[in-house]
């Protein structure tokens, strides 16, 4: 079976890849041809991610799953969500994301917040969407050098350190992104790696 996984992100596709390894032939949007940005305009994580599924699957015909990802802070109504890439400005720049994160939350005591991953999955006849939670704390200063994002300020609960104090294989435990993608994982095992 071959499963395009609508990303633009090199790294993630290597890592689903990796996971899938064997049981589904997961091909790039390169691989089927598409060569367009994907638009993700719909003002929802839940939204974006189905946008980018369905402009593949109703464009391209192949099966086929996308994700979109954000950290949703409770004091600040669940912001930045869909816009955690481009908080502070379209230069998406992870460290001027965190500076105006942490200046909008100065004298804030309710520091709670949770990363999620929506993905959606397009076939003939399915229509499925998996999401994945990681809750935990916004810490008040960058602690840690590893993974990316927001990572250097999110203490997942349960944790003393930041996501970013963790190695990647740590994070892979726990991680929304990685909650989701077992889910999907599971979706597609139950169905004997057809679609
Ligand atoms: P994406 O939809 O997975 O590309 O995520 C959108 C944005 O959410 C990223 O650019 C980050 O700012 C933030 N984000 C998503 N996942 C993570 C994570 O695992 N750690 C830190 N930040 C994340």
């Amino acid at each position: 079976m071959e499963l395009c996984f609508a990303t633009n992100n090199a790294h993630k596709l290597e890592e689903v890849k990796s996971l899938l390894q064997g049981q589904v032939q997961i091909v790039s949007l390169q691989d089927i041809g598409c060569a367009e940005e994907l638009a993700e305009t719909t003002g929802t994580i839940i939204g974006n991610s189905r946008q980018k599924a369905e402009y593949v699957f109703e464009n391209y015909n192949v099966p086929c799953f996308a994700d979109d990802s954000g950290l949703e802070v409770e004091a600040l109504t669940n912001a930045p969500g869909v816009d955690s890439a481009h908080y502070a400005g379209l230069q998406r720049s992870h460290d001027d994301n965190i500076s105006l994160l942490l200046k909008n939350m100065e004298g804030v005591t309710d520091r709670k917040a949770q990363f999620v991953t929506v993905i959606t999955l397009l076939a003939s006849g399915v229509d499925q969407r998996f999401v994945g939670t990681i809750k935990g704390t916004i810490i008040h200063k960058k602690m840690g050098t590893c993974g990316f994002g927001y990572d250097p300020i999110f203490r997942p609960d349960g944790f003393d350190n930041t996501l970013a104090q963790m190695t990647l294989e740590e994070k892979n435990k726990i991680s929304h992104r990685a909650k989701a993608t077992e889910q999907l994982i599971e979706f597609l095992r139950s169905r004997a790696f057809k679609l």
